[in-house]
């Protein structure tokens, strides 16, 4: 039975309507998904054809680690309709997008404001600075320093909003009018919000870049990464994914695939517990300080309902005491998994000062405002009752 590709939903459908039906797959057997097309390689009848893909003429495919392959291309299409941009492309790691994203649009100097992902620190300052290329690090309360960093056209401007693990709020359209006024280029790393809760190109920054291994696979049972931006943006940042050899393996492709389909169901599932096990342990008398965007007292709070549509699934608790009192607690949890990453149907805790921010000093880390005492939570799916429990019974043994 030959079926016909579903018309592309239109924009005024609903969020969850547009990631099921955001597919154009044609497929002569009738599925309405990609089938796996695990090749390298694609073959052609003649040379001449090949010379007309080979130089644009006709469509088609080539080589699977150029990016041309249905099944990751389908997972690019359902990417881009998340975030309502141009394009997108997908990556064999979060780090794979975010190096390729550097290298394409960093070379006249970067700019980080706000707290940076452990694995994008190191590499701005281990790899990408000994290169030669310009980086600075401006705190979050430095960002007002943003215009006159920005000395040169073309330069990167680059941040991570809600941030790891302090959560804290950088206002994305404002940076993006700062960042414009300089001819410079604005990239979020929005892994921690994921398109659910928040779209940076909607508030107006140029690229939004995920670590796929998180919210979008959900499942941690993935590792993957994705780039979303204007077509134009793109272009140049496939020929990097090509030469650098960051694409992914098609079978991951068909599985992230997969994952995007239930993303908003459970995106607002993980905003709902971690609201709850935020709320229930505000209260509690071992807990010093809940950082959570959804809590009104929070900091950058009133920020958040602003630019976000959910607060997510992430929040962190400051222990009473140091960093002993911590491991305890994390110790002693039974329902949350001690183990780093976020974004996964289970629950997980880690204490960034011996995991995400182990090689940064502890001077530096005060500076950040990460304290010993802090456990990070990645709230999962399970019920909110179990996980507020779990948190209880762990903080009783203190
Ligand atoms: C995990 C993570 C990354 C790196 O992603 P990988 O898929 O592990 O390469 C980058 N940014 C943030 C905010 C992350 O949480």
């Amino acid at each position: 039975m030959q079926s016909e590709p579903s018309p592309e939903p239109k924009p005024e459908k609903g969020k969850a309507t547009r990631i099921i039906h955001n597919r154009r797959h044609k497929d002569s057997l009738g599925s309405p998904y990609s089938p796996v097309y695990n090749t390298t390689t694609y073959r052609f009848t003649d040379t001449a054809s090949l010379q007309d893909v080979i130089e644009g003429r006709t469509p088609g495919n080539l080589y699977t680690r150029w990016g041309s392959n249905p099944t990751i291309r389908e997972l690019e299409q359902g990417l881009a309709g998340l975030e309502a941009a141009e394009d997108a492309l997908a990556f064999a790691s979060g780090m794979a997008a975010i190096s390729a994203t550097l290298f394409t649009f960093g070379r006249n100097g970067i700019v980080c404001v706000g707290d940076l992902y452990g694995g994008t620190q190191e590499l701005l300052t281990k790899h990408l600075k000994p290169l030669g290329i310009p980086v600075t690090f401006l705190l979050q309360n430095e960002s007002d320093q943003l215009t006159n960093t920005l000395n040169k056209p073309g330069m990167l401007v680059y941040c991570e909003t809600p941030a790891n693990p302090t959560l804290g709020i950088l206002n994305i359209r404002e940076l993006a009018q700062r960042t414009h006024a300089k001819g410079a280029f604005l990239a979020v790393d929005n892994t921690f919000a994921s398109p659910i809760n928040q779209r940076p190109l909607a508030l107006g920054a140029d690229i939004s870049i995920h670590s796929a291994t998180k919210y979008l696979g959900g499942h941690s049972d993935l590792t993957a990464g994705a780039v979303m931006a204007s077509a134009e943006r793109i272009q140049p940042i496939a020929q990097w994914r090509k030469n650098l050899g960051q694409i992914l393996a098609p079978e991951t492709a068909a599985l992230l695939s997969r994952s995007l389909r239930t993303l908003p169901v459970r995106v607002q599932q993980h905003n709902d517990n971690a609201m709850a096990v935020a709320q229930a342990m505000v209260s509690h008398p071992a807990i010093k300080r809940v950082l959570y965007p959804g809590l009104p007292d929070f900091p950058g709070h009133s920020l958040a309902a602003q630019q976000m549509d959910g607060f997510g699934g992430v929040l962190t608790l400051e222990i009473e005491g140091g960093r002993e009192q911590a491991a305890k607690v994390a110790d002693s949890l039974q329902v949350f998994l001690l183990a780093t990453s976020l974004g996964g149907v289970e629950s997980l805790v880690s204490q960034p000062c011996a995991t995400s921010h182990h090689g940064i000093s502890k001077q530096e880390r005060e500076r950040r405002g990460i304290s010993d005492s802090m456990l990070r939570l990645s709230v999962g799916l399970e019920d909110a009752k179990d996980l507020i429990a779990d948190l209880e019974q762990a903080l009783g043994q203190l």
